[in-house]
């Protein structure tokens, strides 16, 4: 078996025992592979909307000794599940955090059997916590790691009521609890970064200005 990545160890780490998955996005089909390699979950769909990574997937597989356990589908988003292969577990990983909130706000209605979601966008994870707040469910975990030189964010959701502020959708509500050093590390380069682009913004784009000096403040008042 491939060797597996951290984040997708990480990310493993929070999918119930016993469970069945979707894991949309598989690629090669790493993590539902790993996880029954575990001996972690039941029966796993890996979704898959692009043909090369559904093939790939597909042999994985078919090589495998979890071919009769793990479901290969060529889909968009949740649209890899119906009402019968009664799903609880979700991941989505490995993408943009806007394509993951579409991917969610397309499927929503496929969500019901489903009672966590394990969400690592690899970047605008804000919009991720956004949809999640205003759609009936509630951040239970979050993780900040760090591999090969980039920083991931993991966000585990179940069904249920939150309302995060703004400062929590930015930073995430476990995570500015924790302030880990990976935390702090990734925001002051992010503060490095946006001091960057405001000194090279004009006094007369006053709008502009502002809009990253709000940014910037945040940054400061969340590591201080
Ligand atoms: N999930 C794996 C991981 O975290 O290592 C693979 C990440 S890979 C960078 C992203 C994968 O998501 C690609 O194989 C891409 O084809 C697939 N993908 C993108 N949009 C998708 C969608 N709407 N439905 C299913 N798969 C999608």
């Amino acid at each position: 078996m491939e060797i597996v990545s951290e984040r997708l160890k990480k990310i493993a780490s929070f999918v119930p025992t016993g469970t069945r998955l979707l894991d949309v996005g598989s690629d090669h089909a790493y993590l539902p592979l790993y996880l029954m390699a575990q001996d972690q979950i039941s029966f796993a769909i890996a979704g898959e909307v692009v043909d090369g990574p559904y093939q790939s997937a597909r042999r994985h597989v078919a090589d495998s000794a979890y071919h009769h356990a793990i479901d290969v589908r060529l889909a968009d988003g949740l649209s890899a599940m119906t009402e019968e292969d009664n799903i609880q577990t979700v991941v989505i990983a490995g993408m943009g955090g806007r394509l993951i909130a579409r991917i969610l706000e397309d499927g929503q209605n496929n969500l019901e059997s489903v009672e966590r979601l394990i969400l690592q966008p690899n970047n605008s994870e804000d919009e991720v916590r956004a949809w999640l707040n205003s759609h009936g469910y509630a951040l239970v975990a979050e993780q900040i790691l760090s591999e090969n030189g980039k920083v991931y964010e993991i966000l585990v959701a179940e069904p249920g009521e939150q309302t995060l502020s703004d400062l929590e959708l930015r930073f995430g509500p476990f995570l500015l609890q924790e302030k880990s050093d990976i935390f702090r590390a990734r925001w002051r380069k992010e503060d490095e970064k946006l001091s960057q682009i405001l000194a090279n913004i004009p006094p007369e784009k006053s709008g502009e200005r502002q809009f990253i000096i709000k940014q910037i403040d945040a940054i400061k008042e969340v590591l201080t």
